[in-house]
């Protein structure tokens, strides 16, 4: 009795598969085909809107590449991952609202929220979101009230053929990367787990999702092991890579910052299994020696650049040799050493935002490597109170009284991971802006060693 059981059981079972087999088949050759998509993309243009030391970059010649590349294409769109706001002095100077008007001229198919995007305030976060004449994504930005800061947390784009989701992602560090005052009550939720909760929405209305995320290498790397999410556009890391990061089921992508690169990525999709088949991956260099500026994009730039010149194109010492960031920050620590007469100073990496040239340095080289309107704050402690970090490998007397500077960034943020790992100390001394500390410093040297 029970093996014939068994045998019809299974037989049924059998049976059944081969029936879904049939119907499946059936379908999915009645619809299903595989169609191609180009995905163009950026991250983290941080407001360079003139080519960097390096002749790389520049919005006029990205415009070039981008526009070169869309020609003839009929299965492109174009992306960015975040971070257009902040790193010159036309952001600094007027928060950021040209940067956002001139990136109207590339014609962005959809675009994600940075943290830097926040670097204003939020209330010019929203600014941004209005004056932008293409879609902003951000599935994980809300309120109190759990609304969204962008319109929607993701679109769909139609093209060739495709229904293309793309979700907007920001990194669960937003908290840390700016302050309380900027957020106001925006803050994100859970990145991955949100981002997973639109997927199960969009993955029934759409033939490819496209996660377009402003996110950490930790969450890059959570992404790449999350189901229904073929493909990851990246941003907030600023080094690019060489090659796509790849598992069996996803591709993940991000380009430098700055503008020196476009990302393309050409992908072949499979629409009865809602996956990439195959795919190429390159990064282009944005080569300002050999680009010609796209004309609009220049006009608008130089409209803007001409205004700030008067304030940041000054000569101020010269550089012997270039600086790499990390002795920029020891210039930095300095310069606040000298400004508050701190006995020692702290600099966290990530605000070091860019290098030293060597040559003729001007204002503006100052501007770039402190875009932010950061104060230096000083406050003094007992030696047994100062941060590891600072106590490291200084001789430090723990009931002598010590005086220590640090950006205010820092002072709000001490608990973050690139600042002091403490939590408490009060920064109550000001001794102006970290930038003028800076251009005073180089100023008095003359000469950079
Ligand atoms: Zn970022």
């Amino acid at each position: 009795m029970r093996p014939r059981r068994l045998r019809t059981v299974f037989g049924l079972t059998l049976l059944t598969v081969f029936q879904l087999a049939v119907s499946q088949l059936s379908v999915s050759q009645l619809t299903a085909e595989v169609r191609t998509l180009t995905i163009l993309h950026t991250n983290d243009l941080h407001s360079r809107l003139t080519p960097l030391a390096n002749h790389h970059g520049g919005f006029a010649n990205l415009a070039t590449v981008i526009r070169d590349q869309q020609k003839g294409c009929t299965d492109c769109i174009l992306l960015n991952a975040g971070d257009l706001a902040q790193g010159s002095p036309v952001s600094t100077i007027y928060k950021a609202a040209p940067v956002f008007e001139i990136a109207n001229l590339f014609g962005f198919d959809a675009f994600t929220l940075g943290n830097h995007d926040f670097d204003y305030g939020w209330q010019q976060t929203r600014n941004f979101i209005q004056m932008s004449k293409y879609p902003m994504v951000s599935a994980n930005v809300v309120d109190a009230q759990n609304h969204t800061l962008t319109p929607q947390p993701w679109l769909i784009l139609k093209v060739n053929g495709l229904r293309v989701g793309i979700i907007g992602a920001m990194t669960d560090n937003l908290r840390y990367l700016t302050t309380t005052a900027l957020l106001g009550e925006w803050h994100t939720t859970p990145v991955v787990e949100t981002v997973r909760r639109y997927v199960t929405e969009l993955r029934p209305q759409t033939d490819l999702i496209v996660v377009l995320a402003h996110i950490g290498p930790e969450e890059e790397k959570a992404f790449l092991a999350e189901p229904n999410v073929p493909v990851i556009v990246s941003g907030h890391l600023h080094n690019g890579m060489d090659h796509a990061q790849t598992t069996p089921d996803h591709i993940l992508v991000r380009v430098k910052g700055y503008g020196e690169q476009l990302g393309r990525l050409e992908l072949k999709v499979d629409t009865a299994t809602k996956s990439v088949t195959s795919f190429t991956w390159k990064p282009i260099l944005i080569d300002a020696d050999t680009t010609k500026p796209a004309p609009d994009v220049a006009a608008l730039v130089k409209v803007w650049e001409d205004k700030v010149a008067e304030v940041v194109d000054h000569p101020l010492a010269t550089a012997k040799r270039q600086l790499p960031k990390a002795e920029v920050r020891t210039l930095l620590e300095q310069a606040m050493i000298q400004a508050s007469g701190a006995d020692f100073a702290f600099m966290n990496s990530g605000g070091v935002r860019d290098i030293l040239p060597q040559g003729q340095l001007l204002v503006r080289h100052v501007w770039n490597i402190m875009p932010f309107d950061n104060r230096v704050s000083w406050g003094v402690f007992k030696g047994r109170d100062l941060p590891d970090i600072i106590k490291k490998d200084r001789q430090i007397d723990p009931e002598k009284d010590y005086k220590l500077a640090v950006p205010d960034f820092v002072a709000a943020n001490q608990e973050a991971p690139d600042t002091l790992h403490t939590k408490g100390l009060k920064f109550e001394g000001d001794s102006g802006l970290l930038r003028d500390a800076l251009e005073t410093l180089i100023r008095n040297r003359k000469v950079i060693e």
